[in-house]
């Protein structure tokens, strides 16, 4: 069933989508990030849905979204001050915490058997609303097939796995685009294991410290022991090859990007910043342009989105524009490396 909230969604509707998650169904519902694809995190059977739905591999875990703070003893325990204090500050929002999981609560495949938990507490009201009502924890990873760009665009959703869930919750295009930030605290140092909105800048102004994992830039090898295990797959890709093209000096970035449209022999499209088509030199048709002037929140929020529109464009090559690898841009360049299979130019200066 599909459930535009804003227009359609009363009190009965809202019992019957919370009982389908108590129920053992999958749902797919919009979270500030990206939308989720979510079952009742209590029950291992309703949770081996999603990795069937999604085609996932069975050793990446899955993030439980709670409603409240009181929630979190529930699922985790031996929460230290550094957890603690990181949950305050940034719990409602786009930030995950991998916390020592209640064995006798999270069943094995969420986890993937790690001895850990991901908690997650979303801001956005329909997400909290249907956590809350459903009255169980909600395992979600984000809604699309395994490996393809996450699902910010109910559009996409339904193409892609309506036929696979009980029901659908339009929300509306997700408002930051881009999955929440993943921190694991090591030796009371917090980790960023996936970078999202909540940047490493902001949990060092409130922690004092903070790492960056070598794999959120680096390359996986094979057999390489990882924190997070989502980091090991293809991620974020559409069906068209991509190369990704960056640097600190826009121009050098434009001519090189241009050079590609030039000498390419083959459809290419481009994804970019708005004012850099003329320079480029390609046709409207061909480019992308999803944010303004260095607009870091337009870029993140509508790139997913992007990487599936190139895709219907029908090219022989997707050119992306990269960004500094600074504060939003780090989680930018986080996931088009993998959107890329690290196929990319780095402009030198
Ligand atoms: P997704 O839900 O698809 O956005 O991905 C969730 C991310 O969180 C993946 O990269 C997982 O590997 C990571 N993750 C989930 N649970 C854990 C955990 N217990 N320890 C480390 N990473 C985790
Ligand atoms: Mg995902």
């Amino acid at each position: 069933m599909y459930y535009n909230w804003k227009k359609t969604t009363n009190t009965d509707e809202l019992k019957v989508i919370c009982n389908l998650i108590k129920n053992g169904e999958l749902i797919i519902f919009p979270t500030e990030t990206v939308y989720g694809i979510g079952a009742n995190a209590l029950d291992s059977k309703a949770v081996g849905k999603i990795f069937l739905a999604k085609g996932r591999a069975s050793d990446n875990p899955l993030i439980v979204h709670i409603a409240n703070k009181d929630s979190i003893d529930k699922i985790a325990e031996d929460i230290t001050d550094v957890e603690n204090k990181l949950i305050d500050t940034f719990m409602p929002g786009p930030f995950t915490i991998i916390l020592k999981k209640r064995k006798d609560v999270i069943p094995d495949n969420v986890t993937c058997g790690l001895d850990t938990v991901a908690v997650r507490m979303p801001r956005n009201i329909i997400a909290k609303t249907i956590i809350t009502f459903s009255g169980v924890p909600i395992a979600a990873p984000s809604a699309n097939i395994s490996g393809k760009p996450s699902g910010t665009n109910i559009e996409d959703i339904r193409k892609e796995l309506e036929s696979k869930v009980s029901a659908i919750i339009d929300g509306g295009d997700s408002e930051i685009g881009l999955e929440s930030t993943v921190v694991k605290v090591i030796d009371e140092v917090p980790v960023v294991l996936r970078p999202g909105k909540i940047t490493p800048e902001q949990i060092r102004e409130v922690i004092g410290d903070v790492r960056i994992d070598n794999n959120v830039f680096g390359k996986i090898k094979n057999d390489e022991k990882v924190e997070s295990p989502g980091m090991k797959y293809k991620h974020y890709a559409p069906v068209t090859k991509c190369e990704l093209i960056y640097g600190e000096d826009e121009r050098d970035l434009v001519f090189e990007i241009s050079k590609r449209v030039r000498k390419f022999e083959g459809n290419i499209v481009v994804i970019g910043f708005k004012e850099h088509r003329k320079d480029i030199r390609i046709s409207e048709e061909r480019f992308l342009g999803i944010a303004s002037n260095n607009n870091l929140e337009d870029y993140g929020k509508n790139i997913f989105s992007a990487l599936r529109k190139a895709d219907k464009i029908g090219a022989n090559l997707i050119v992306i524009e990269g960004v500094k690898k600074e504060g939003l841009g780090i989680a930018i360049m986080n996931r088009l490396l993998r959107t890329c299979d690290y196929n990319y130019f780095e402009c030198s200066t």
